[in-house]
């Protein structure tokens, strides 16, 4: 079998007659049939092949094939975008009645389905601390149907053991789903530690450029075509354009992650030893509470930084507006170093001790380090803090 890498330059599509070295952009919503027979037995179902783009879609097929391929997946469905297939997969699976069992700290739009959306039909989401499993067992009802977690955690950088949330999920027989968008499947491979099915927003660091919103569920067959038979009528199906231009960032995701981490790691080094920062977490710095989790279950430790700067909720503000050459911008995973600032953003809404819970400081500033050259995002980092 392929190597990653390779996998990620290789699978393609079949060439058509015009010999094509990149794979075309299929433009097309639906399909032409030889005849009424053909038509009918593609109908039926007993013929492979394409009805319509909402089905399948031989760009889309290609996106979804390397992204399976890489996270070593029996199979996987492509979405327009990363809530959708975190949508896609709870609609899918769950019914009326059902809970889910998440740690506490999930992408914004996830939480909001579970609390403000999912409640409407009465599925129920209990959220337990990323930092202690051993309350997790204790969450769980006869109810609980999904075990859900995202590892490193936004903005905190928590690690979640994947081999231990697996033995709760196996031991309470609960559907172990894993949102790896922070590592990719260059970095982080949930599925080698037992987790059922893994789900990417594409539009961070597989696409990489902040071009476009795209999705992907990948994992085990039998939860996929559950997926696929929800996703086929309700319609969160990827476009061809989206899925060629992310099928094409897949080919370069391994030496951005590789690029993305030597700067992530050298800034949260120099970072530790600048005075106005108080704390500093990476999850390959030695001293994260989880260095021996991360070190067990990622390759590299990611283009994402935190640290927590002297003067909380006002010096991180300041912090903001004197940065020249980043970005602010609600995106992560762009090639173009960017920063936020949580406590005044994205989580300005909860209480202070939600925050907590999440661990958020008034002072927490989250770094998606990009692609420059190092020196000069450190420049802009060390002018700012001064
Ligand atoms: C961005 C993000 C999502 C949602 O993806 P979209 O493509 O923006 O819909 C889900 N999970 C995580 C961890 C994310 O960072």
């Amino acid at each position: 079998m392929k190597r990653k890498e390779t996998q990620s330059i290789r699978t393609q599509t079949e060439r058509t007659k015009f010999g094509e070295h990149s794979t075309p952009i299929y433009m097309t919503s639906s399909y032409v049939f030889d005849n009424a027979e053909h038509m009918r037995a593609m109908f039926a179902g007993e013929e492979e092949g394409n009805v319509y783009s909402r089905y399948s879609n031989p760009t889309v097929d290609e996106f979804i094939d390397k992204i399976a391929l890489m996270e070593g997946a029996e199979s996987g469905w492509a979405t327009a975008s990363g809530m959708a297939a975190v949508f896609s997969t709870f609609a899918a699976l769950l019914n009326a009645g059902d809970e889910v069992l998440s740690s506490r700290s999930v992408f914004g739009s996830t939480h909001k389905l579970f609390t403000q959306i999912f409640p409407k039909w009465n599925i129920k989401t209990n959220y337990v601390s990323a930092t202690n499993l051993d309350e997790w067992e204790d969450a769980i009802t006869p109810n609980t149907k999904i075990l859900y977690l995202e590892t490193p955690s936004n903005p905190a950088l928590d690690i979640i053991d994947l081999a231990k949330a697996k033995e709760i999920a196996e031991k309470h027989n609960l559907i172990y789903v894993v949102d790896n968008c922070f590592t990719t499947p260059v970095i982080q491979n949930p599925i080698e530690f037992g987790a059922d099915l893994v789900i990417h927003s594409a539009t961070k660091y597989i696409d990489g450029q902040g071009r476009g919103l795209g999705g992907a569920i990948v994992g085990r067959q039998h939860l996929i075509d559950e997926i696929e038979a929800f996703a086929r009528h309700s319609g969160p199906c990827l476009s061809p354009f989206n899925a060629w231009m992310l099928s094409k960032s897949l080919e370069t995701l391994q030496i951005r992650m590789e690029r993305h981490s030597e700067n992530a790691l050298e800034i949260a080094k120099r970072l530790q030893n600048h005075k106005q920062v108080q704390w500093v977490k990476y999850p390959f710095l030695e001293n994260h509470p989880a260095y021996e989790i991360a070190q067990k279950q990622m390759s590299m430790g990611g283009g994402i930084v935190t640290f927590g700067i002297n003067g909380g909720l006002e010096a991180g503000k300041n912090f903001l507006d004197s940065l020249k050459m980043f970005s602010l911008t609600a995106n992560l995973g762009d090639s173009r170093t960017i920063a936020t600032h949580p406590a005044s953003t994205t989580h300005s809404k909860l209480s202070e001790e939600e925050r907590q819970k999440v661990g958020i400081t008034q002072g927490l500033i989250r770094l998606s380090i990009g692609l420059e050259n190092v020196e000069d995002i450190w420049e802009d980092i060390e002018q700012a803090l001064g």
